[in-house]
């Protein structure tokens, strides 16, 4: 069972694309790179069965793999007392950079690779040679350093090139943090929640960019980076506004299919007016309900 968070992506991924068909065995690259150190050791530890034997669900924890309410509620409790847990979100002194991290407005893949970051269970190449899985610990961007955390994003003379044109506040700062958790704390300090918000936004992408390094060898230009990362945060900022018709029909109206071999056309327009817009649209169904064609449009401002 998989204990940690996992990001956007993962939570999307079906066990096949951790598995090379081919070879028949553990994406292991994917899989150091998608979860946290232990789930991904306990993963690849799994056996592969040689038959293909067909997909199934079972839980773990019962003898007949059926899932029961009881064993639900005995597992819960035992992960909500893990000690991992009890680290990161009961001691007084850890509360703080918990609760700033998940209220930041950014998608929750990006406070995931925070908590990660400040847990210092990334899979820098530090974190890989420990475990035997590389030999040399230096970082791949600047081949000169051993690649931490906080080399990774922020002591980097690459990431130093990123942060040296991004916004100001963070331009000027000293690169002495121990880890990204004693830098993320500081930044709490320092900077608004929208600025937070940039650094986190900024910081993933360059580990995202880190990543490319490593898989195709391209490094994208200082500029673009920061721009990406001005693009992305207003992207997510729009995408959470909320439209609410001003008014809207309520009521009991039922929908009736039209009769046989005959089309329905049903259309409306909503006034938006705490965002000064409209929109309208169409839809036409046949007698079964099916929908044949629909549309949408943005209206008139207002
Ligand atoms: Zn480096």
């Amino acid at each position: 069972m998989v204990l940690h968070p996992v990001t956007e992506e993962v939570e999307e991924c079906m066990v096949s694309e951790l598995i090379d068909p081919g070879l028949h065995c553990w994406r292991r690259d994917i899989i150091m790179e998608s979860f946290q150190i232990n789930d991904a050791n306990a993963i690849c530890k799994i056996p592969l069965s040689r038959r293909r034997a067909t997909d199934s669900v079972v839980w773990l924890h019962t003898k007949t793999g059926v899932y029961s309410v009881r064993s639900g509620y005995h597992t819960a409790r035992k992960v909500m007392t893990t000690k991992v847990w009890a680290e990161s979100s009961s001691s007084a002194a850890g509360q703080q950079i918990w609760k700033v991290l998940w209220s930041l407005k950014v998608p929750s893949k990006l406070k995931v690779f925070g908590w990660r970051a400040s847990h210092e269970i990334l899979p820098t190449t530090v974190s890989l040679a420990k475990r035997k899985i590389l030999d040399d610990d230096r970082c791949h961007c600047c081949k000169r350093f051993a690649e931490t955390t906080i080399h990774a994003v922020w002591d980097c003379g690459v990431a130093q090139d990123i942060w040296a044109g991004s916004i100001t506040p963070l331009q000027k700062w000293s690169t002495s943090y121990h880890n990204f958790r004693s830098l993320f704390e500081s930044l709490m300090e320092r900077l608004s929640k929208a600025e937070l918000e940039f650094f986190l936004v900024q910081a993933w992408l360059i580990w995202n960019q880190r990543n490319a390094v490593i898989h195709s060898g391209q490094l994208m230009e200082p500029g673009w980076l920061n721009r990406r990362a001005e693009e992305f945060l207003a992207e997510y900022r729009k995408a959470q506004v909320v439209l609410t018709p001003s008014n809207g029909l309520s009521g009991s109206y039922v929908w009736r299919a039209p009769p046989s071999e005959e089309f329905k056309m049903n259309f409306d327009a909503a006034v938006f007016s705490d965002q000064h817009c409209s929109g309208f649209g169409a839809i036409i169904r046949n007698s079964q309900g099916e929908v044949m064609a629909a549309m949408s449009m943005g209206g008139a401002t207002c």
